[in-house]
């Protein structure tokens, strides 16, 4: 559907505001003169601007076509910078008495090599990690050189994962137990008592500050994780009675991830602090506070409460939590402790995008209609073509429910076998033509009808395009998370066309269909025609948390191509990781094929087929051969 003219005024520029890009890139992004867009790496000498269009030429010389999740190295640095940094500077400038300490939380992207990067970049920060499973456990306690650095243990624990802990706090680890239930503690202090070594403990609070968002429900008094304040004392009076109340140094909680409001958090720390005043009165040490996740992307641009955006920035999200632990904690005069988060979407969400080709577009547009109608059509298409020549903006509701009228009528016709498929395609490409006049009619409308308003969506252009949904932006999915999606070039040619995107599963939930805009979410998103012969690229940004191991295999796409790339201080890229997505043998062992017996299978069709006389030799070792070549084949599309 053609929505605006295109203009010789177009720029640059106009993409970018109409993309928001400055608006949820965080600086990181941006669009270029030339119409590309940009990555902006902090470097040590500032910043270095490479467009994504020279990284996808290095990919395809390296043999990564497309759909490829490229990874920033230089922004997983950066991001942990500014996270130690902001609360650094809010501490410096409160005068709060003690330090802050990250640890990365392994769930939201457990992959070696951010992990590695952000073991190696976070030491000089003493960064640590987060675990929930022994298997992350495993992964932290392997990859971290500074024993300064925390590693926090939450989720359920069995005896092995508490020996596992146990064992690293032996090695010198600070590697906390936070407690989510009681009988966990029980084998904590028989599993200490065995080993000889003693837990650090932490307790994971049940707070009934209640956050906005997705996850509320992670929040008060029904949240799945954490003990309530009963269960609170009780931990006290048995580690009292176990001699080891001096290993309860920390207190935690979670209130669910992407908070979108400030006012929560605050609520939060001042709730958790009424809890830490009160047990340094009980006689238990502490000395850490932590916070869990939850700090915010603005994945929308937005900067609202909105579920996909929030109100505050990282360095407003660290003076809140200095200034609240601080002025609480002042007027008990008790020391101020290490504060501790373990923010994952914020550290992670920039540092990947998706990105993919354009295979194919369906418009919905009527074929040029005739000048007159034939003589011998039906009365039906007549009122018909009269409801197209009488739209006006005053009257579209009405002229709407003619054209639906007619088209029905003229349908049962057809069912009923009284007028002919070319009378009926003459039909319905009369009443596209309507339905395109009063889109187009639409925005002089002061207030347009409730049943109007998804019409410019029923008439987007569909773009399909080379990825899985499911594989690669399962929150897209699950949890209608928006993410920001833009053509990553020809941006200073106008985007005339309005549509929504489909991935290439068999699934009518695989499309982006929900699109962050400056006037909130969008149904459609404006994109370019595309050019014979040249391909067209789109972008699926802030896609680095939570999204790579939540990806399934629907429809047996398998994991895509991945390149982790830094960028150097003069604008020359590092290819530093490649890593070649699954094959189709690789997908179909996930689901306990095995590929030769399958080629074997199909070998033993083929020479009956010779033996049948349907094919030849020669026609059985062509198929064999493509047969073999696909199962080394790329699960998308392949030009
Ligand atoms: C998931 C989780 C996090 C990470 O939350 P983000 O919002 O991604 O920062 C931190 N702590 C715990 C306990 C979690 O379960």
């Amino acid at each position: 559907m053609t929505t605006t003219e295109k203009t010789e005024t177009w720029s640059a520029r106009k993409s970018a505001e109409l993309y928001g890009i400055d608006e949820w890139s965080n600086g990181y992004f941006g669009v270029s003169d030339a119409g590309d867009v940009q990555v902006k790496a902090p470097t040590a000498e500032g910043e270095a601007a490479v467009s994504l269009t020279e990284i996808i030429d290095g990919l395809k010389q390296r043999g990564l076509d497309m759909p490829v999740l490229l990874r920033l190295e230089n922004l997983i640095d950066t991001r942990i910078s500014t996270l130690n940094e902001s609360f650094a500077d809010a501490i410096r400038m409160s005068g709060y008495q003690n330090h802050y300490r990250g640890a990365f939380p392994i769930k939201v992207n457990q992959q070696n090599h951010v992990i590695a990067e952000i073991a190696r970049f976070g030491e000089r920060y003493n960064h640590g990690l987060e675990a929930g499973s022994k298997a992350e456990l495993m992964i932290a306690l392997a990859t971290l050189k500074n024993r300064e650095s925390l590693i926090i243990c939450n989720g359920y624990k069995d005896a092995e994962f508490i020996d596992l802990g146990l064992q690293a706090c032996k090695l010198g680890f600070k590697c906390f137990f936070v407690l989510e239930t009681l009988t966990e503690l029980a084998l904590v202090i028989e599993r200490s008592r065995v080993l000889g070594i003693e837990p650090l403990v932490g307790v994971r609070l049940k707070l009934s500050t209640k956050v906005e968002g997705h996850w509320a429900e992670d929040s008060g008094d029904r949240s799945l994780f954490g003990l309530n304040t009963n269960e609170l004392v009780n931990v006290v009076d048995i580690l009292r009675d176990a001699n080891l109340l001096h290993c309860f140094q920390l207190l935690h909680f979670h209130l669910g991830s992407q908070i979108p409001n400030i006012r929560s958090i605050r609520a939060g720390v001042l709730e958790a602090c009424r809890y830490y005043i009160e047990l340094i009165g009980e006689g238990a040490p502490l000395g850490y506070m932590d916070l869990g996740g939850g700090l915010a992307i603005d994945y929308d641009g937005t900067s609202s409460t909105s579920g996909h955006s929030r109100n505050y920035s990282v360095k407003e999200y660290c003076i809140d939590v200095v200034e609240a632990i601080q002025e609480s904690l002042d007027e008990h005069d008790i020391a101020h402790p290490v504060i501790v988060t373990e923010s994952g979407r914020a550290t992670v969400a920039h540092t990947a995008i998706l990105l993919f080709n354009i295979l194919d577009i369906t418009h919905f547009e009527p074929s040029p209609l005739p000048e007159t109608l034939p003589s011998d059509c039906h009365e039906m298409i007549e009122n018909l073509w009269h409801s197209l020549s009488e739209i006006k903006t005053s009257s579209l509701q009405e002229s709407y429910n003619d054209v639906i009228y007619y088209r029905d009528q003229i349908r049962d016709l057809f069912h009923r076998g009284d007028i002919s498929l070319r009378n009926r395609a003459l039909g319905e490409n009369i009443y596209l033509a309507g339905l395109q006049k009063i889109v187009q009619l639409l925005p002089q409308m002061k207030r347009i009808p409730a049943e109007l308003e998804t019409l410019p969506q029923q008439l987007a252009d569909i773009y399909y395009g080379n990825f899985s949904v499911f594989q690669s932006l399962p929150d897209s999915w699950a949890i209608e998370q928006v993410f920001p999606v833009m053509p990553i070039h020809r941006l200073n040619e106008e985007p005339t066309r309005q549509a929504i995107i489909a991935d290439l599963t068999c699934d009518c939930d695989g499309k982006l269909k929900k699109f962050a805009g400056p006037h909130g979410d969008a149904s459609t998103l404006a994109l370019h025609p595309i050019n014979v012969g040249e391909e067209y690229y789109l972008g699926v940004f802030l896609v680095g948390a939570y999204q790579e191991t939540l990806g399934d295999l629907h429809n047996l796409f398998g994991d895509t191509n991945v390149a982790s790339v830094r960028i150097n201080a003069d604008s020359t890229i590092d290819f530093v990781h490649e890593l070649h997505g699954d094959s189709i043998a690789d997908v179909l062992s996930y689901v306990e094929y095995d590929p030769n017996a399958l080629y074997q299978q199909f070998r033993s069709t083929a020479e009956q087929a010779v033996r049948d006389g349907i094919i030849t030799i020669a026609d059985r070792q062509q198929m064999l051969a493509a047969y073999s070549e696909s199962l080394r084949g790329y699960t998308y599309f392949e030009r």
